[in-house]
């Protein structure tokens, strides 16, 4: 595991750099806490600037090695990271349940595994990257070659901690890239096995480091002049910041950021579909999703009809020990979280909305935890503070409408553009919408599928770029042209 236990009984985290755990020269350190109890459960040495450059200058020489190695070499080395994650997959489970708290039934099925096929995807991508070549007959042609850019930096978000982690070095790396990741400060734990993990599969020393620390580590990454690229999870006001930080350098940004999705139900919807859809991308990891579907806009026709069963369902799910199998409701991720939940749930509650279900207090055995039960209000307007806010919690809106024009007009009317979904019988009014709804993706009767071959990211303030599938390597290689002559240059001055 990433830790190695110092004089104190707490275990010590630390940065990754160079094929091996890097002591900090720092002198600074902090916690991480199990969100389920708030404990602290380990020491994290912050890096400091000397690891910073360490860690570039590492990823710089790995680039060295990895970027002229063949491609096939380098699939086959994904390819045994990718069977030692899955052997480890518990493992790697139950330290993002301890970093998190969300329940081990998702993090053992759904983060680390959907985490070990991107990189098998882009193992497969690694040995399809190609150029190009026209012809200019006689007079020459020109080859288009794709070159990886260099040092990519990743910085990760605290909800999905090892996913978030494999997505973006798969891809950085498929590319012939090294890369410096950067986990959020309270969820330090995975990252420095993955790089483990790495190291085993026989990635060379330097191609995959990671840097523990807060954002100032992450803010020092993205200013670095020996970066060429930076792509974050995060918050929109944080990708603001790292888009000005890295216009210093010019270095290329991707940007997975936040969303207020919706999802519309129109009258001719299995209704039934379209509620198992809301409930899951609502209250799946407490709510910490950035695509989740918060705003859940249902045609008049069916609405008492979709709002009916919620209450029953949502008191059926099981709230409590993450490390529960059949716990569905774990602990926020902090306290701080929890209090900012908390205030949309009051927000909601004097809103004048309609209460479904909510507003309930947690069983005390889980008070020591950031536990919080879920809630659904209906009768919503878009102009509710909890309905236009991204809370990161489990809060559903559930808003009415008329007709189709109101409902597209009224789903877009967010700066936000991650996701969304519509749920009709009608194939060309559910494309149609799908068409008119701006987001980056957008399901017809179904939510939140997302094989690795398939790209995702936001539009407006979701994001810049996109991860997963073939397309995204356009945002981590270069294309450079190298034309061929085949007749002399003519006198011209
Ligand atoms: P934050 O934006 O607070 O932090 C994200 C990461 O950026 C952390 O590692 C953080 O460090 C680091 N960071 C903070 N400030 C800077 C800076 N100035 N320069 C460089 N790095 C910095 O996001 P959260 O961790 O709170 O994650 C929740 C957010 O992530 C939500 O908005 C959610 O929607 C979004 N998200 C988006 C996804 C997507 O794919 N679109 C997926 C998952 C989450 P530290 O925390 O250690 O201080």
């Amino acid at each position: 595991m990433a830790i190695v236990t110092a004089d104190s009984t707490l275990p010590t985290v630390q940065s990754y750099i160079d094929g091996r755990y890097f002591p900090s020269t720092s002198n600074k350190t902090f916690v991480a806490v199990y969100p389920a109890t708030n404990r602290t459960i380990c020491e994290v040495e912050q890096a400091g600037m000397a690891e910073v450059d360490a860690a570039v200058d590492a990823a710089q020489r790995g680039f060295a090695v990895w970027s002229a190695m063949p491609a096939l070499e380098r699939s086959r080395i994904l390819l045994r990271a990718v069977a030692i994650i899955r052997e480890r997959n518990d493992e790697l489970a139950a330290l993002d349940t301890l970093d998190t708290g969300k329940p081990i039934g998702e993090t053992s099925t759904e983060d680390v595994v959907t985490g070990a096929d991107v990189i098998e995807f882009y193992a497969g991508v690694a040995q399809t990257l190609h150029g190009d070549t026209i012809d200019f007959p006689g007079h020459g042609f020109a080859r288009m070659k794709r070159e990886p850019l260099g040092v990519c930096v990743g910085i990760g978000a605290w909800n999905y901690p090892i996913q978030i982690a494999m997505w973006k070095s798969a891809l950085a790396l498929a590319c012939g890239n090294a890369m410096i990741f950067k986990p959020a400060e309270m969820t330090p734990l995975s990252a420095g096995v993955l790089a483990e993990i790495y190291t085993e599969a026989g990635l060379p020393d330097g191609v995959f480091n990671v840097l523990q620390g807060d954002g100032s580590v992450g803010q020092a990454l993205v200013r670095h002049a020996g970066v060429a690229k930076v792509s974050l999870t995060g918050e929109v006001s944080t990708g603001k910041s790292v888009m000005a930080d890295a216009a210093g350098t010019l270095k290329a940004v991707t940007l997975e950021l936040g969303g207020k999705s919706p999802i519309v139900v129109f009258d001719d919807a299995d209704v039934d579909s379209a509620l198992n859809a809301a409930l899951t991308n609502n209250f799946f990891s407490t709510g910490q999703v950035c695509s989740n579907g918060t705003r859940v806009f249902v045609q008049r026709g069916v609405y008492e009809q979709f709002l009916e069963p919620i209450a029953e369902r949502v008191r059926a799910l099981t709230v409590g020990d993450p490390f529960d199998p059949d716990t569905m409701i774990g602990p926020l991720v902090s306290a701080e979280h929890r209090e900012k939940v908390m205030r949309y749930m009051q927000i909601a509650e004097a809103s004048g909305a309609r209460q479904i279900v909510g507003g309930d207090a947690v069983d005390p055995i889980l008070a020591a935890g950031n536990f919080v039960l879920p809630a659904v209000y209906a009768d919503c307007t878009d102009d509710m503070e909890f309905v236009t806010d991204e809370v990161f919690g489990p809060l559903m809106s559930v808003l009415p409408f008329d007709t189709e024009d109101e409902v597209v007009t009224r789903a877009n009317a967010t700066p936000y553009g991650l996701s969304a979904a519509v749920f009709s019988s009608d194939f060309a009014r559910s494309n149609r919408v799908a068409n008119a709804l701006q987001a980056g993706s957008v399901w017809i009767n179904d939510y939140g599928t997302l094989p690795a071959s398939l790209p995702f990211g936001g539009y407006k303030q979701s994001g810049v770029g996109r991860e997963n599938g073939a397309n995204a390597i356009e945002h981590y290689t270069q294309v450079k042209m190298i034309y061929s002559s085949l007749v002399p240059v003519e006198k011209y001055m």
